[in-house]
């Protein structure tokens, strides 16, 4: 940036002459050089422009300055931002060139007045609630805020330059945002007068019968206050009390609000007779002895007696209020305060600040201002009873920058957390409108659904027919409401897929006529990288993989186990540990030939005598013995399957064959008892183990026993149905 120097003709002089004496009086260590820098920058950024009252448009930024450095005094970045909070908004300058040239804080104060600025030439309020907590979370450093404030107010007295339909909607965004904030940051004085602009211009009329009553009605009341106050001067004047009294005029639409309220006349508020006692030595004592003449001299009308000394105001506010009968009955409402307290009144935090920084007697750093900021934090934390209801609301909920407001297309604002991106927004409009979004349209630019919006963004999201919502967006998401959504929409999708997994094994099953059961195929798909059996049907129901190649898998581990080892895939039995027995002499032969092979029995489906059986030749194992209906042995390839052997079983003695009965039934005491007395009721059998569980009133076990053959598991059956309270009794199939 060249260096800024412009000549300045005798009013511009006159107005940095201005500028540089509030900034010295009222800012501590006030830098001169910078804001005559800045001055002079502002006149030449602003070039030829004009405002709608015909003066050049730098006549603004100077004004708003001069109202800050009078008015809201804080540090000389605040001035300097006020010289410039118009220049990126309306001038071929950029925020990067007043970041060179006047650093991060100015830039920091600027860009968040030029924000503002943008959001409310855009957007008609609709919801003033919302917008008030919109402006707040876009304010990121209080001085932004003491900009606005000086800008708007500058704005409100300049209004009658502008069309009617502008002056409305100005006052309204003054009397619903503006004001109510001016009154929580304790700011008496810009509140009473943003009000009065505002009311000016939307009560044109009653603006006009309330001031030109109060005119007419002024040297009388002037007469009036000063008869009233003779005597309270001499008794303070006695007392050596360095004090001053001055009638106050009541600010026009406060009395409006009187008149409303009350559905009276101007001439029947009988409070428009007011008095403050300023106590110039801001001993608080002196304070209550004024408070004490007052009372002495006049009657108080009890109920009207506020000491905001000892409790003050939320915002900050200190004085004692109170009513008393004057001359002729009148009513008089008296205010008796500090010099301090007054200012602290007038200009709130701001003055607070002031008073803080002259006692410390420091410089003032940005500590100090970050104090000052957690001071009006404070206040809006504990915003008090004379808020409105919702205004409370939102300062409980928005310490700045929790909270986003961003625009719908129609102008509605959304509240959504810190961070949340266009899918959190989508979902705020609207569930499918969540469940669809492909993408949004922020300010005007496509943006991915991870962005993060910003508080006052205006924000379109756009949606496809196709999309669902997906698990990456679980990774960016901040809202509860689109965590659980996606989430749901996701869970219900994968029990869709595992359903449609589970009927597409089921008919796959049926059709190779397959016995696996749920516990072999949990374990099956182990080994075939699956964590369960749900994780397999979800795999096959959403087309990860492919259901032959993966039944083929499952087959061939089937018939590695059939044919390879001694071992079944299943071990059905609980307990059954015993190996497989190994014979050469007794037991099955092989039917066409009579001989006697090597075999054993297959622990799959544990065969015993009476059974029908088929061999299946292993290499190096001889022959393993299976039921003929066995699982594993229907499941048998092609090229297997020419291994099958047929079997009969000789006629043996031994009751050495293991086999297993599962059982059903309601539970009760000494079930397993009867169980176990009814096999044992059976001559020669002998009970291996027995396996119960029990969920709540039914149970359900296997028992395993040492049969001879088939006749006599037959009977043991049959005893189990008699048992009383079982239901179900079966041969285990593996
Ligand atoms: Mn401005």
């Amino acid at each position: 940036m060249a260096e800024v120097s412009t000549k300045l003709d005798q009013a511009g002089k006159a107005q940095l002459k201005r500028l540089l004496h509030y900034s010295r009086k009222n800012v501590a260590n006030a830098k001169t050089d910078q804001i005559t820098k800045a001055f002079h920058f502002c006149i030449l950024a602003h070039g030829k422009d004009l405002r709608a009252s015909g003066e050049p448009f730098y006549t603004h930024p100077v004004e708003v300055a001069t109202i800050v450095a009078r008015e809201l005094p804080l540090d000389s970045a605040t001035i300097v931002a006020a010289l410039l909070h118009d220049v990126v908004e309306d001038t071929d300058f950029t925020l990067e060139d007043i970041r060179a040239e006047y650093g991060e804080d100015v830039a920091i104060i600027v860009d968040g007045a030029t924000k503002i600025t943008d959001v409310f030439k855009s957007h008609e309020i609709t919801q003033a609630e919302s917008y008030r907590k919109l402006l707040l979370s876009m304010v990121n450093d209080v001085r932004v805020i003491m900009v606005k404030f000086a800008d708007r107010l500058h704005n409100m007295r300049t209004l009658q330059f502008l069309s009617k339909a502008r002056q409305e909607r100005m006052a309204r965004e003054t009397l619903l945002i503006y004001a109510p904030f001016a009154h929580r940051f304790g700011l008496g004085s810009i509140k009473w007068e943003l009000e009065d602009l505002a009311f000016k211009y939307l009560k044109r009329e009653a603006y006009a019968e309330i001031r030109n009553t109060l005119n007419e009605k002024r040297e009388e009341r002037e007469k009036y206050i000063r008869r009233f106050s003779r005597p309270i001067r001499q008794r303070l004047k006695d007392l050596e009390i360095d004090f001053e009294v001055s009638g106050r005029a009541k600010h026009l639409y406060s009395i409006y609000n009187k008149m409303i309220k009350r559905g009276k006349s101007i001439d029947e508020i009988y409070d428009l007779f007011a008095v403050r006692i300023i106590i110039k030595s801001n001993n608080v004592h002196d304070c209550f002895v004024a408070y004490g003449i007052v009372s002495d001299i006049y009657t108080p009308v009890p109920e009207r007696f506020k000491n905001y000394i000892s409790m003050p105001k939320k915002n900050g506010y200190q004085s004692l209020h109170t009513t008393v009968i004057g001359p002729n009955g009148r009513k008089v409402e008296v205010q008796i305060r500090t010099q301090e307290m007054h200012e602290v009144a007038e200009k709130g935090v701001a003055a607070h600040f002031k008073y803080k920084e002259s006692t410390n007697n420091t410089f003032v750093e940005d500590s100090e201002l970050e104090e000052w900021a957690s001071w009006v934090r404070d206040v809006f934390d504990n915003a008090g009873d004379e808020a409105p209801e919702q205004l409370i609301e939102s300062f409980k909920l928005n310490l700045y920058q929790d909270e986003i407001y961003v625009f719908t297309p129609n102008g509605d604002l959304k509240i959504l957390p810190r961070d949340a991106t266009p899918v959190d927004f989508a979902y705020r409009i609207h569930t499918n409108i969540g469940h669809h979004c492909i993408g949004a349209r922020v300010n005007g630019k496509i943006v991915p659904l991870d962005h993060k919006l910003q508080s006052g963004d205006q924000a379109e999201i756009l949606t496809s027919k196709n999309q669902t919502p997906n698990r990456e967006w679980e990774r960016f998401v901040v809202t509860h409401k689109a965590k659980s959504h996606i989430r749901r929409h996701l869970n219900e999708q994968k029990r869709r897929s595992q359903q449609k997994g589970r009927e597409m094994w089921e008919r796959k099953k049926k059709k190779l006529k397959l016995h696996i059961n749920n516990d072999e195929l949990e374990k099956l798909v182990r080994q075939i990288k699956h964590d369960s059996a749900g994780e397999f049907f979800f795999a096959l129901g959403s087309g990860v993989v492919d259901l032959d190649s993966q039944t083929q898998a499952i087959l061939d581990i089937v018939n590695r186990k059939q044919t390879n080892t001694a071992t079944s895939s299943v071990e059905q039995f609980k307990g059954f540990t015993e190996k497989a027995r190994t014979g050469g002499a007794k037991g099955v032969n092989l039917k066409d030939t009579g001989s006697t092979i090597l075999y054993s029995y297959a622990r799959c489906c544990n065969p015993i005598p009476g059974d029908k059986i088929v061999g299946v030749v292993t290499v190096g194992m001889g022959i393993k013995i299976h039921r003929a209906g066995c699982s594993n042995v229907l499941a048998l390839k092609d090229q297997l399957r020419a291994r099958v052997v047929d079997v009969e079983w000789e006629s043996i003695g031994t009751k050495n064959f293991l086999a297993a009965v599962q059982v059903r039934g309601d539970d009760r005491t000494s079930m397993l008892n009867d169980i176990t007395t009814a096999i044992t009721s059976i001559d020669d059998t002998n009970i291996r183990s027995v396996n119960i569980d029990s969920n709540h009133s039914h149970f359900e076990g296997v028992v395993t026993v040492y049969v001879a053959d088939k006749q006599q598991l037959g009977k043991i059956i049959d005893k189990l149905k008699q048992v009383k309270g079982i239901v179900d009794v079966h041969r285990y199939v593996g």
